[in-house]
């Protein structure tokens, strides 16, 4: 059974190197070669799933679970990727094809505003920093006129992916999802409603505070207040309304300098991966970020648009997070065991380190910012990181309930159930819109990472816990990670090195001693005085 799945790695090991080749290069380039051959690449994959010369066997193997942990977790690994494969091959086809277009039309999308053709991050500018009424509504629906344009695919796609699950015993996509993420629904929708409970009363007068300050900056009443004033948009981080303007500390700094030094200083060395990066913006490539491992070999790069402000520092670390935790895998695991435990883990160490800049002590030790400096930032800063911690919980709970009524009833009003989950989660106002907006559409993540947004809010609860593990274990009191190697020592011992030998809540059980679970990030930041 080891020589047979191994010869089966053998042949994966080089068409995944491929799909990921392709995936970076078309999202560098833009270039629709490089877009066919992504999805040519992924239905070679697919195919030797589907074929039922790898599925049977599989199965059977999965049956006869083998003693050896290793073996039997790579036979687990392989049957839930072959799972959702064993769909008619032109059903499948029909599915990437749609996907690969639809994430095309976004990534190449430029809204116009003011007449003339503009990129994603100029709109995004114009908001955080716009006051003037009419042209922030004009960049909030500037952006979200990608909605229409991509939501009749979008539902045609919903539509084929929850055939497909259904064709492999599922009753919907969001259910099939999280069963290959080895993740039982009620078990999830438990943590998302313990959090909701417990950010609820905390988030309102968050928001009350919010409101208050951002009427005053705007000239508007609270009562006025529409989804383009929260400067961002989708309102799922908080507005700089804290007397805060980190942006204007990083605009003289290197941002990609600093990260550098920080992951060097707790034993990280992201050199290499630096080097095989495509860190600034470019016609046609890829508005986003993202990092990749491309062949589990140590090939590992991030994707960013870097400007000189907060949040592209914050994505920095965030997605050097992602990429040294492959680089700290176990290279002598077998190769399907080289990856990270779970989505959720890999987003928790993106996470704990992406919450960095917004530190003050972390600004400060890695000199962003001078001792005094630090001492006024640090009070606003981290009302600042509660308030970014709640505002994103409650974006979270809009996804994943979104996405889990998107799957279960495609077709109710789509747009009425977004609105009133925005209304509900988030206390936002929905604003009178034109016949035909699809503002639920304008979310790439719906597209391009269907369900996978629940893990985002799981990652913060695995993040807060394995910060608090960190502070008992290695840190003395009130020092930053900054400069200390047995940081890294202890991720790469407790979390990278064991790449996906376990499931998620057994790495978290010997990490942190507990499941993933919401108290840790509660309470690090719904206390009134975050530590
Ligand atoms: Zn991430």
């Amino acid at each position: 059974m080891r020589d047979w799945v191994e010869s089966l790695v053998e042949r994966i090991k080089p068409l995944e190197t491929a799909v990921n080749r392709a995936w970076w290069d078309a999202a560098v380039t833009g270039s629709h070669a490089d877009y066919e051959r992504l999805e040519r690449f992924r239905n070679e994959l697919d195919d030797l799933f589907r074929d039922p010369a790898v599925a049977e066997p599989l199965a059977r193997a999965r049956d006869a679970s083998p003693d050896d942990p290793a073996l039997a977790r790579s036979i687990e690994l392989l049957w839930l990727e072959a799972l959702p494969r064993q769909v008619d091959a032109a059903l499948s086809e029909r599915i990437n094809r749609l996907a690969t277009e639809i994430e095309r039309d976004f990534a190449i999308y430029r809204p116009r505003f003011e007449g003339s053709d503009t990129s994603q991050n100029d709109l995004e500018e114009v908001l955080a920093r716009e006051t003037d009424e009419a042209r922030l509504r004009e960049a909030w629906e500037a952006l979200k006129t990608v909605g229409p344009r991509v939501a009749p695919r979008l539902r045609e796609l919903v539509e084929l992916r929850n055939t497909a699950a259904r064709a492999v015993g599922h009753d919907d996509f969001w259910r099939l999802k999280l069963a290959l993420g080895e993740q039982d629904p009620d078990a999830v929708g438990t943590v998302f409603d313990r959090l909701d409970a417990l950010t609820a009363e905390p988030f309102r007068e968050l928001k009350d505070e919010i409101d208050e300050r951002l009427a005053a900056r705007l000239g508007v009443e609270p009562a006025g207040l529409r989804p383009w004033h929260y400067q961002d948009p989708f309102f799922q981080g908080a507005p700089a309304v804290f007397g805060v303007d980190l942006d204007g500390f990083y605009e003289t700094v290197d941002l990609v300098d600093v990260a550098r030094r920080f992951f060097a200083g707790i034993g990280l060395d992201v050199e290499a991966i630096l080097a095989s990066s495509s860190l600034y913006e470019a016609p046609g490539k890829d508005p986003h970020a993202f990092a990749t491992d491309i062949d589990r070999e140590g090939d590992i790069r991030i994707l960013l648009n870097l400007r000189p402000n907060e949040r592209w520092m914050g994505t920095t670390l965030h997605e050097l997070g992602h990429a040294v935790y492959d680089a700290g895998i176990d290279p002598a695991l077998p190769w399907l065991l080289r990856r990270p435990a779970h989505t959720v883990t890999t987003e928790a160490m993106a996470m704990l380190f992406g919450r960095l800049s917004k530190s003050a002590d972390w600004m400060r030790d890695m000199g962003v910012v001078g001792v005094d400096d630090a001492d006024a930032l640090r009070e606003p800063t981290s009302r600042e990181l509660r308030a970014q911690m709640l505002v994103f919980s409650r974006w979270a709970q809009v996804m994943m309930r979104f996405e889990r009524g998107l799957y279960a009833d495609p077709d109710q009003d789509l747009e009425a159930l977004w609105w009133s989950l925005v209304e509900r989660n988030q206390l936002v106002e929905r604003p009178d819109r034109p016949e035909g907006t699809a503002d639920w559409a304008s979310k790439i993540h719906v597209v391009a990472a269907p369900v996978y947004y629940h893990n985002y809010l799981l990652g913060e609860c695995f993040a807060s816990q394995v910060d608090a593990a960190l502070q008992a274990e290695v840190l003395a009191a009130e020092a930053t990670y900054c400069g200390n190697a047995a940081v890294g020592e202890w991720l790469a011992e407790h979390v990278f090195r064991p790449g996906g030998s376990w499931h998620y809540d057994e790495l978290s059980r010997r990490a942190t001693g507990a499941p993933i679970a919401p108290e840790a990030f509660a309470e690090q930041f719904l206390a009134e005085v975050p530590r």
